[in-house]
């Protein structure tokens, strides 16, 4: 499996692979991979004759008190799983080679209302900081589309819409979520879990399990429904930044036109913070 580090290197690549009327799939991530991960690449290998899987930990999307430096950094391990579901080439630069001059005087991409909220409310500046390497990557490496997680799913919409409005042109897909048997989304943020906090973390799926299960029986109640969840995660020792009843294609709140309802959460357990979100019917 080949690395490449820097910029011309992948070039040369991804050029020669135009040149000969390959189409390219990125499939943007940062590293630590799992299951849920190579789901994504196997999706961009249905569609496409070449993939390229990036692994760089962004420093621009990470608040100052967050995990950047402990994030768990696995690039060999990557290597042998990438090379096993078949990807053709690994994009993996180092912070100076992403921002050469510097993070601070860098180029942003905001996208308002979007960014700022759920996960944007608790996590400032945190999209602004994917939106912004994510627009690097695509000209970067100019693939044809390039594949996330829904586990993801504000950030799904978010590069998006990025992509619609700024025209940029590549396919952002979306990918469904990889869990665990017992319901739990994979996440390599999982692994900060005590063995005790692992039993508990699927109550984060099943709460958003029993609101869906509640909208589907006719219930608009979104607030209690919201309430609801949040007290039973904080039972079980869970800390909820959110739970909301929101509408898919808006992350607005639902109203009379709603037609897909979305139910995102996130909470922190221990050492983690967990976020999940399902989709949901409106009876
Ligand atoms: P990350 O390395 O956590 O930034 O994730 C890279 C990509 O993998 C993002 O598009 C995530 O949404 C996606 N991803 C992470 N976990 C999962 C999962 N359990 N199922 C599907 N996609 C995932």
């Amino acid at each position: 499996m080949h690395i490449a580090h820097s910029i011309d290197d992948l070039r040369k690549i991804t050029t020669g692979w135009k040149q000969q009327g390959e189409t390219i799939a990125l499939v943007p991530t940062m590293g630590n991979l799992h299951s849920g991960h190579l789901q994504l690449v196997k999706a961009a290998r249905e569609q496409h004759t070449k993939s390229v899987v990036s692994i760089f930990v962004n420093p621009l999307q990470f608040g100052p008190d967050e995990d950047f430096d402990s994030y768990p950094r696995t690039l060999s391990a990557d290597a042998e799983a990438v090379a096993d579901v078949g990807a053709d080439l690994i994009f993996a630069p180092s912070v100076a080679e992403m921002y050469p001059d510097g993070q601070d005087t860098h180029v942003e991409v905001k996208l308002p209302y979007l960014a700022n909220l759920l996960c944007g409310e608790h996590r400032p500046g945190h999209f602004d900081g994917v939106g912004t390497v994510v627009l690097k990557l695509f000209n970067i490496v100019q693939p044809h589309s390039a594949f996330f997680g829904e586990k993801d799913f504000q950030q799904l919409l978010l590069l998006k819409t990025i992509s619609r409005q700024l025209n940029v042109p590549v396919d952002v897909q979306g990918v469904p979520t990889v869990r665990a048997d017992d319901g739990l989304a994979l996440s390599s943020r999982n692994q900060y879990l005590t063995a005790a906090e692992r039993t508990i973390a699927p109550l984060l799926q099943t709460t958003l399990q029993t609101i869906a299960t509640a909208l589907a029986a006719g219930n608009r109640n979104y607030a209690e429904l919201e309430t609801a969840g949040i007290a039973s995660l904080r039972k079980a020792g869970f800390e909820p930044d959110y739970i909301q009843v929101r509408d898919a294609d808006t992350l607005a709140a639902p109203s009379d036109t709603t037609h897909h309802l979305r139910i995102l959460a996130a909470a922190r357990l221990g050492g983690a913070r967990l976020i999940d979100n399902i989709g949901a019917a409106r009876a």
